[in-house]
């Protein structure tokens, strides 16, 4: 954003010296050539400005100009710099609200849905009551102990990463994941019948074992086992879902891992 004022030269000047500026008069002020000015395509003879800072960081800035050299004087500026502080405050603000809200619904790690959220936002799909079929998937990482124990926490962590942008990409509007556990996931999708969401399950879960990282020049290859319940096929309820997901997993796991069971 701040290439923005490397372009018009009284904006370069306030951003490069976080600084208010008063000009009287553009025509006689020795600071600025009025010509190279003017040719950004806005004529004036006075101007103050003031800059939107905060903790050392450039948001921005507010300018006033006027084609009348002497419309602005020092208090004028001085009104406008509080106001342009008053304008960080709210922006500083804003990006810490986003901040907040973000940490309080997003695993930071891996940027999915903590578990509460994603309930949220599942129980809003679902009051929508249309008739629909849905399905939970509930992903665990096969032998990620041992993944860690070689290569790593750190080298664990980005294969929670990718593992997460895989899941992601696969899914589509109103379709969620979130971090359930340490290296569980949960995934809602939707489909026309339990056969699709089969179908879209076996594809995440061949992605994902797909998708092998390189750490330190090692190819780390990941498998989960996956435990799905679908609705209105499996049972009505939420819970009763997850549950089943969650004994589905299970038995994915002892039926040898790196597999999808969903009866
Ligand atoms: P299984 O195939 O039966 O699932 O075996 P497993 O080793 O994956 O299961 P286990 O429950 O024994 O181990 C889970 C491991 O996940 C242990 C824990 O250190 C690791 N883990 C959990 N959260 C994180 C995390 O945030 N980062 C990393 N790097 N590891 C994590
Ligand atoms: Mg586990
Ligand atoms: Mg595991």
């Amino acid at each position: 954003a701040s290439d923005v004022y490397k372009r018009q030269p009284t904006d370069y000047w306030v951003f490069r010296q976080r600084k208010r500026l008063l000009i009287v008069d553009i025509l006689r002020d020795f600071r600025f050539d009025a010509e190279e000015i003017f040719s950004y395509g806005r004529e004036f003879r006075s101007l103050i400005s003031a800059p939107i800072s905060s903790r050392g960081r450039f948001l921005g800035l507010i300018r006033m100009d006027s084609i009348q050299p002497e419309e602005f004087n020092v208090d004028d500026l001085r009104l406008l710099d509080f106001i342009a502080n008053l304008s960080a405050v709210a922006i500083d603000n804003a990006f810490l609200f986003k901040k907040m809200e973000e940490l309080a619904t997003h695993d930071s790690l891996t940027e999915l849905y903590l578990r509460r959220e994603f309930i949220k936002l599942v129980e809003e799909q679902l009051s929508r009551r249309e008739e629909e079929i849905f399905g939970f998937l509930m992903l665990d990482i096969d032998d990620f102990k041992n993944c860690n124990d070689t290569y790593g926490h750190l080298a664990g962590d980005l294969v929670l990463k990718n593992i997460s942008r895989v899941i992601k990409a696969h899914l589509v509007e109103n379709e969620f994941a979130c971090r359930y556990g340490g290296e569980e996931f949960l995934v809602f999708i939707k489909g026309g019948n339990k056969q699709q969401l089969v179908d879209r399950a076996e594809l995440i879960r061949k992605a994902i074992q797909g998708s092998s990282i390189r750490v330190r020049r090692q190819l780390i290859n990941i498998t989960v086992s996956v435990g799905m319940a679908v609705y209105p096929d499996d049972v009505q309820e939420v819970a009763q879902l997850l549950e089943l997901a969650d004994s589905r997993l299970y038995k994915a796991k002892t039926l040898g891992k790196n597999r999808l069971v969903y009866e």
